[in-house]
């Protein structure tokens, strides 16, 4: 089994020396960091949309296994 499988997909490319250790979110330059919980996906960047919540408008990063749809798996998320 590849040991990069599903951790760090800049990692994929043909030039190692490349190699970021996680990918970095263009909008905020910071970097995705690998789940916590999960220790094999990266967090991935969104904007809050939810009126209701007070952080309107700001980034924000959460695993994508935090998804209804997914069961919500995992609950993690960060400002
Ligand atoms: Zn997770």
């Amino acid at each position: 089994m590849d040991p990069l499988d599903g951790i760090a997909p800049a990692c994929r490319t043909s030039s190692p020396s490349k190699c970021a250790p996680f990918p970095i979110d263009p909008m905020t330059n910071l970097p995705l960091l690998l789940c916590p919980d999960c220790k094999d996906v990266n967090f991935v960047a969104f904007i809050v949309r939810n009126p209701h919540i007070p952080n309107l408008g700001r980034r924000f990063f959460k695993c994508p296994r935090n998804q209804p749809r997914n069961n919500k798996t995992c609950s993690r998320y960060s400002f």
